[in-house]
């Protein structure tokens, strides 16, 4: 303990100071030195009710308490006041949201700041937190001096920019000065506030204080001084130093290491240094591990971990220099069943509770649009208490996914219209969404007005209730509830966006930490390890890029002028990290530190304070400190993935269409996925429209065209007339798509180019003699099995044409396709492995004379567009191969022949079934069927694609 003489001279009461080692003897050393000064004050005995001891933090406080009961030997006694100072003057040091918004609005006014930032709700409400962190900065810095401080800010200024250099910058320092001013003079509730509050405090003097200096190993701000100084005034104040230098006396490898935490002079070479102490040295208590990846890393701390806690270890601090490792080795404690008390918590914008609530902006601000419409209806943090909300959202879903419902109240009606969802429910909630939202659209004009909404809205649409009941929706209600109280007051005119981006930040800045966690092992950050005892700690991600980590980027004041006017510079932040690490290694009895030695591809460097320790233990004592990580070997069985060959005989569907044949004949597993198991891809609304959307339009409108002229003789018909037809079909089934897609208009321009060339081609078809006689019709076909049990084949087909020869009709099946023509003649040309016309064929039972594919390509100077393409086969011999092969393989599932994954990569490709089949981990075959497909294909006797 070092006491520095009380001062008593220019005060009327004692200003005792005193300096303690910070290292494990610190507190009972603090509150030894409390007890004494406490009894020298009136307060002898255990009656300390009239103290005031002002620590950093929380946990401060409680370390204190304790501490003060065990140095009075365990005795009952009335502890004295202690608390960190912004909850004994009952207000923030740092301001809030109030004057975030004020901030806001000023800058939104600028053009200044238009110009040279953005408009930008979210950029210019950080600029705002920016510019109120360094008001508050100044407003603390000038508590003793406020006059001649302002004169030295400007002054600082003036000698910055005159450099050529800096003048670019000039503006904005200037902005941040006449702002700080500006709020200086309004009596701004934050760190004004708090200085008034510390002022009076000061000059009524409510009893010995007590104060206990440096959260986060920062020394004594002048600030802090001038209120002690002036508290002394009145009363007794006793100053508590931790000092890191006393506590490297007696290790003196760290001292060493780190002479910028002592004072020595760090002109002599660290050799030198080294060698001066190694009579005697012993090496820190550190193990420092390089790891190869961020699993290894992670793991070993966890090994670590648990090995600590075998041995009986009670604190362990597992230091989050490295959130992402430190969050992957919660999640591999957590598996080992050891819960984390995580101090440093979750942010709250990070939670799905708060995502809830900006889901529900979302849908507002973007006129319900319908992924957000269906994330926020599918939350569990709304329409709490809702009848039958599981089967309402469901059926709400499945109306927009089905209808193509983009966004916008008239296109979810016309889509609940659609699938008949009148008594479902979904109409109502549907009502419900839209009141609620045209509510928040019309809120009015200021921020309050937008949370006042915000908040009717969560008790409309039970959210409120469904966040109550857990403990991080409870967190983000309070955070909602203090904004509502906080923007009350606040003027001028605020959109949803800008209300939406106060909320955001409000979230981003919030944590939610479970304080009903108890657990011997707490992760924190390095600031929070000041000054608290640890039997063990783990510092992770003790790497350069993390320890000391960069300060943050700061705008308007560079450095140079931050250190003139005595504000925090990055040097000193980094400084303070030191401070808190050499504590923390002086404190602790074993630490062990890890880190990574690539980051993906770049090499990485350990800490440089660490290295310099690794260093000095080197030289001294031989021990570099370094030590391998001894991973946990478990021996496994290598298994290699087999190809999936299930067999489910009784999952055989009765009904069958032609794109399930066709899956048979491609692979029998994707037949297995999509026809047995029944499994298919969830329908996306459209957003960017591709060609399956252009394929749907292209049947509607060749339907509605020909089953308005039906079996006309279009040879006969003017091409003209034809043309201007087709495009008025066009343009009915195109226009509502365009409404709610409008990106699908370059497809109606693409239809509008092949409309010639489709009438050239059905002239010439009609000159040949055929006629329409059906579109869009759908047909079915029993197949009787060996077993007695039947399928039915299924399909609609697009179009069916028929001609009379006079002794006899002949028909021909038509199929529209959006796919080249080259496309399709490669599919046809080998028999068997298309088999959409041939089963339509078969549906139609009837003998057809033949079948076609109709392209609609892109329209070309060489090409018109539209292209008919035929197999090359007769289509009688092509109808009755397939029919045989689709009859024999259904009857070999029906009986349980195994369905093996033998897919070529041609038809992988765009499986949607090849995360299921696990193909990418079995196989990489391409192009045509390996030997192990055919193999696998014939040991089940299902046919393999062409033969
Ligand atoms: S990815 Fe290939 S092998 Fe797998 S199911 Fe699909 S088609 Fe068959």
């Amino acid at each position: 303990m070092m006491r520095v003489a009380p001062f008593l001279q220019s005060l009327s009461m004692e200003y005792e100071r005193i300096r303690l080692a910070a290292d494990a003897g610190f507190w009972p050393a603090a509150a030894r030195a409390v007890l004494e000064f406490a009894s020298r004050h009136g307060a002898a005995g255990r009656e300390l009710q009239s103290l005031t001891w002002i620590v950093p933090t929380g946990a401060h406080a409680a370390l204190a308490r304790a501490t003060l009961g065990s140095v009075l030997g365990g005795v009952a006694f009335i502890p004295p006041r202690i608390a960190p100072l912004a909850a004994w003057l009952g207000r923030p040091l740092r301001s809030g949201t109030a004057t975030h918004a004020a901030l806001f609005n000023a800058l939104r006014a600028s053009p200044w700041v238009r110009s040279s930032f953005s408009t930008q709700p979210a950029a210019l409400w950080g600029l705002a937190e920016d510019i109120a962190l360094l008001s508050d900065e100044l407003t603390l810095a000038a508590l003793a001096e406020p006059q001649a401080y302002g004169e030295r800010l400007q002054q600082s200024l003036a000698r910055h920019y005159r450099r050529r250099a800096a003048r670019a910058l000039q503006p904005q320092a200037q902005l941040v000065l006449q702002l700080w001013q500006a709020q200086r003079g309004s009596d701004d509730g934050a760190a004004g506030g708090a200085m008034d509050e510390l002022e009076r405090r000061a000059q009524s003097g409510g009893g010995p204080l007590v104060y206990l200096a440096g959260a986060g190993g920062a020394a004594l701000a002048a600030w802090e001084e001038h209120f002690l100084r002036r508290y002394a005034e009145h009363a007794p104040v006793l100053l508590l130093e931790a000092e890191v230098a006393q506590a490297l006396m007696d290790r003196p490898l760290l001292a060493v290491a780190w002479p910028e935490l002592t004072g020595e002079n760090r002109d002599v070479p660290l050799a030198a240094r080294a060698d001066a102490v190694r009579a005697g040295a012993v090496a820190p208590r550190l193990a420092i591990l390089p790891a190869a990846t961020l699993e290894e890393e992670a793991a070993a701390v966890a090994s670590q971990v648990l090995a600590w806690l075998r041995e009986g270890v009670a604190r362990i601090a597992l230091v989050a220099l490295d959130r992402l490792t430190a969050r992957r080795v919660r999640a591999l404690l957590e598996r080992a069943q050891v819960i984390v008390r995580d101090e440093t918590g979750w942010k709250l914008s990070t939670t799905s509770a708060a995502a809830a609530v900006m889901r529900w902006l979302d849908v507002v601000a973007d006129d319900l649009y319908w992924r957000d419409l269906l994330d926020w209806s599918k939350s569990s943090f709304t329409l709490y208490g809702y009848a039958g909300k599981p089967e309402v959202v469901s059926v709400f879903e499945q109306a927009i996914r089905g209808g193509g419902a983009l966004q916008g109240v008239r296109a979810m009606r016309r889509a609940l219209l659609d699938v008949d969802a009148g008594d479902s429910g979904a109409v109502e909630l549907l009502d419900l969404i839209d009141r609620e939202a045209r509510a928040a659209r019309n809120a009015g004009p200021g921020l309050a007005d937008h949370a006042r909404t915000l908040q009717r809205s969560l008790r409309t649409l039970g959210m409120r209730p469904a966040l109550a009941v857990d403990p991080v929706g409870n967190a983000v209600l309070d955070e909602i509830d203090a904004l509502q109280v906080e923007l009350e007051g606040i003027g001028g005119r605020a959109s949803l966006a800008e209300f939406r981006t106060a909320l955001a930040a409000r979230f981003e800045d919030a944590a939610f930490i479970d304080h009903q966690v108890e657990s011997p092992v707490s992760m924190m950050s390095l600031a929070a390890t000041w000054l608290r005892p640890y039997d063990a700690a783990l510092l992770i991600g003790a790497d350069a890029a993390h320890l000391p980590a960069a300060p943050a980027e700061r705008l308007f004041l560079p450095n140079s002028v931050r250190a003139e006017l005595g504000l925090s510079t990055g040097e000193s932040q980094q400084h303070a990290q030191a401070m808190v690490l050499a504590s923390l290694l002086a404190a602790t009895p074993q630490v062990v530190a890890t880190w990574r030695t690539r980051m993906g591809d770049e090499p990485n460097t350990v800490s440089p304070l660490l290295e310099r320790l690794q260093f000095a233990s080197a030289r001294a004592c031989g021990d570099e400190l370094t030590r391998s990580i001894s991973a946990a070997t478990r021996s496994v069985e290598p298994r290699t993935l087999q190809r999936p060959t299930p067999s489910c005989p009784e999952l055989l569907p009765p009904r069958v269409s032609a794109s399930q044949a066709q899956s048979l004949v491609n692979c029998a597993y994707q037949f297995y996925a999509r026809a047995l198991l029944g499994l298919s891809e969830v329908e996306d609304v459209i957003e960017v429209p591709d060609k399956r959307d252009f394929g749907v339009a292209l049947h509607r409108i060749l339907w509605r065209f020909h089953r308005a002229w039906a079996a006309a003789d279009f040879s006969q018909l003017e091409a003209r007339a034809l043309q201007d037809d087709l495009a008025r079909h066009a343009q009915a089934v195109f226009d509502p798509l365009i409404e709610r897609a409008p990106a699908l208009l370059a497809f109606r321009h693409r239809f509008e180019g092949l409309i010639p060339g489709y009438v050239v081609w059905l002239q010439q078809h009609a000159r040949a003699g055929w006629r329409w006689a059906a579109g869009e019709e759908r047909h079915e076909q029993r197949v009787e099995l060996a077993s007695g049990r039947t399928v039915e084949l299924i399909g609609r087909i697009d179009r069916i044409d028929s001609i009379d020869r006079g002794s006899e009709v002949g028909s021909l099946v038509i199929d529209y396709k959006a796919r080249s023509a080259d496309q399709l003649r490669n599919a046809v040309r080998q028999p068997g492995e298309d088999v959409q016309l041939p089963f339509y064929g078969l549906l139609l039972g009837a003998p057809l004379e033949a079948a076609a594919y109709l392209a609609f390509e892109r329209r070309t100077d060489e090409s018109s567009g539209v292209v008919e393409v035929r197999a090359n086969e007769p289509f009688d011999v092509e109808v009755q191969r397939v029919g045989e092969r689709l009859r024999a393989d259904l009857q070999r599932v029906a009986a349980g022949a195994p369905l093996p994954a033998f897919g070529i990569a041609a038809v992988c490709k765009y499986c949607e079934m090849r995360g299921l089949c696990r193909r990418d981990y079995w196989e990489h075959s391409d192009g045509e069927h390996s030997d192990a497909e055919r193999d696998a294909a014939d040991a089940a006797g299902i046919s393999a694609g062409p033969e």
